[in-house]
């Protein structure tokens, strides 16, 4: 068996295989991954116990050059990763580039970080005592991802990780592992203490609990599902373990009677179908003022019916696959229940066939639907997009808000007063005006409200406030006599 496994500076082999196929094409097997057992996961444990302490005592310079190297090379071999990351998770190929890319810049960015580990000094209110507040690592960092971003989204938790001095056992999705192993390949042929940085794979309701139920694990960053996160969640409060999560959404897009036509379709048609719509920051509300609202619905249906889905590797696709035989069948559902609850269907929703057996969708249009509904209620993860009538920009905020998430949300207007109100009162972590309600930078901080997020934001500056524990320390200066 091939060893994909790195648990304490070794490759391991593991035991369960898990066969993995491209969704664009299921005849092309990408490789056959295996699991780690528990003997495995409590050896990548105890290593990076030990490794964390090594590499905290490395130093700044050393860890700004071990990041700068994994980001330099990823950004270098975008190309080649990239055309993986679409094989195995069926995005088209300028976005499977773009996504490694994207890992590198978070990396590089965070390299610079580690050289601004910097605290605060306070004078003390009691005679010739003095204070400094540093930051510390927290120690062993868990790390659960999902599949839809299987490079970008651990880049952005391993790199404030290990930038500010922890160790890190990460565990993948189970359908994208070669992406993990490719990303793990160049880590582990970094200069660093053998067990600082550990992969092991297997399925998240074995292997994933047992990693996050551990006393070992100090702190640990999920993306995924709310349902999961929720798991996770009661789990590690069993230890008062830090937790991170960034969970699913329901993002709306609101449409204002004075928007620039073109751009509204422009952005709703990025927005809710990039990505096969498999993304947590997709727009899946699409709320439209009630003056425009006819006009939107047909060109946004005429813009989906023209999107070419396809094989990602494709240079002419626009929409891949969706991920899984599981998630299509899931999505065909929610196209039976949008139906069922009386919405109605414009464009899309059927499984398409193509030369190679994948599981293709058409990105589907639902219209005359109320936010009541389960399809608007409801994650689907999907490229299916709901339009819901607003009779005003009042009732469009109120429908934007009445969520259980509130991850991103978006506003296409060219009223400077209605763009300001929207920033100030949409109930959500990102907020854009006259953008898609996905895609954002790296160098700032990511995250939601409500059920999408749960402990403090990551990436940019406010990343240390998870990744590192606070020190305050007292010092009686004593005299010099
Ligand atoms: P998921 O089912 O929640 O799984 C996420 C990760 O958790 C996977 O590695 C999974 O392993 C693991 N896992 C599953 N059950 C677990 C458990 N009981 N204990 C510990 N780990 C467990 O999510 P997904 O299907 O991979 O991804 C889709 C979801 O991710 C969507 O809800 C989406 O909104 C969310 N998402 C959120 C963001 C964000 O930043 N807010 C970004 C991207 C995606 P297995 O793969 O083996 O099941
Ligand atoms: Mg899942």
């Amino acid at each position: 068996m091939e060893t994909r496994i790195y648990v304490a500076g070794r490759w391991e082999s593991g035991s369960v295989v898990n066969e993995n196929r491209n969704p664009s094409d299921t005849s092309d097997v990408i490789g056959v991954f295996s699991h780690a057992d528990s003997g495995l996961l409590a050896e990548a444990l105890e290593a990076a116990q030990q490794a964390q302490k090594k590499w905290w005592a490395a130093g700044i310079q050393k860890r700004h050059d071990v990041l700068m190297a994994i980001g330099n090379e990823l950004m270098a071999r975008a190309e080649e990763i990239g055309q993986l990351v679409s094989r195995e998770e069926g995005k088209p190929l300028a976005e499977g580039k773009g996504e490694v890319y994207r890992a590198g810049q978070f990396f590089t960015y965070f390299a610079a970080e580690a050289l601004r580990l910097t605290g605060d000094f306070a004078e003390s209110v009691r005679a010739n005592i003095s204070i400094d507040v540093r930051r510390e690592p927290v120690g062993v960092v868990a790390i659960v991802s999902p599949w839809n971003f299987p490079v970008a989204t651990p880049a952005w938790k391993i790199a404030p990780a290990l930038a500010f001095g922890n160790a890190v056992v990460w565990k993948p999705a189970d359908l994208t592992p070669a992406s993990a192993v490719a990303l793990t390949e160049i880590i582990a042929r970094q200069d660093i203490p053998a067990g600082l940085f550990n992969l092991v794979m297997g399925s998240g309701s074995k292997l994933g609990r047992a990693l996050v139920s551990n006393k070992a694990v100090s702190a640990i960053s999920f993306t995924g599902s709310v349902p999961v996160g929720r798991d996770i969640a009661s789990l590690a409060i069993q230890n008062m373990a830090k937790m991170q999560m960034e969970m699913g959404s329901k993002n709306p897009l609101v449409v204002m009677d004075d928007a620039d036509m073109n751009l509204a379709i422009d952005v709703a048609v990025q927005a809710a179908f990039g990505g096969t719509g498999q993304k947590c920051t997709a727009a899946s509300r699409i709320i439209v003022h009630k003056a425009v609202h006819d006009e939107f619905v047909e060109k946004f249906a005429n813009a989906a019916r023209a999107l070419t889905v396809g094989h990602a590797l494709d240079s002419t696709t626009q929409i891949g696959p969706v991920v899984s035989a599981s998630q299509l069948k899931q999505n065909l559902e929610y196209i039976a229940l949008g139906k069922s609850e009386g919405a109605e269907l414009i464009c899309g929703g059927e499984a398409l066939e193509r030369q190679t057996k994948g599981y293709f969708m058409a990105p589907a249009v639902f219209a005359g639907t109320r936010n009541s509904m389960r399809i608007n209620q409801e994650e689907m993860f999907a490229p299916i997009s709901c339009v819901i009538m607003a009779d005003s920009y009042t009732e469009a905020l109120h429908i934007a808000n009445d969520t259980e998430f509130g991850l991103t949300a978006g506003i296409m207007t060219n009223r400077l007063s209605i763009a300001n109100h929207f920033r100030a009162n949409s109930r959500s972590g990102c907020v854009m005006v006259n953008l898609p309600t996905a895609g954002t930078d790296y160098h700032v901080p990511f995250g939601g409200r409500a059920a999408s997020s749960y402990g403090p934001r990551e990436q940019g500056t406010y990343a240390a406030e998870f990744y590192t524990t606070v020190k305050t320390s007292y010092v009686a200066n004593g005299s010099p006599e």
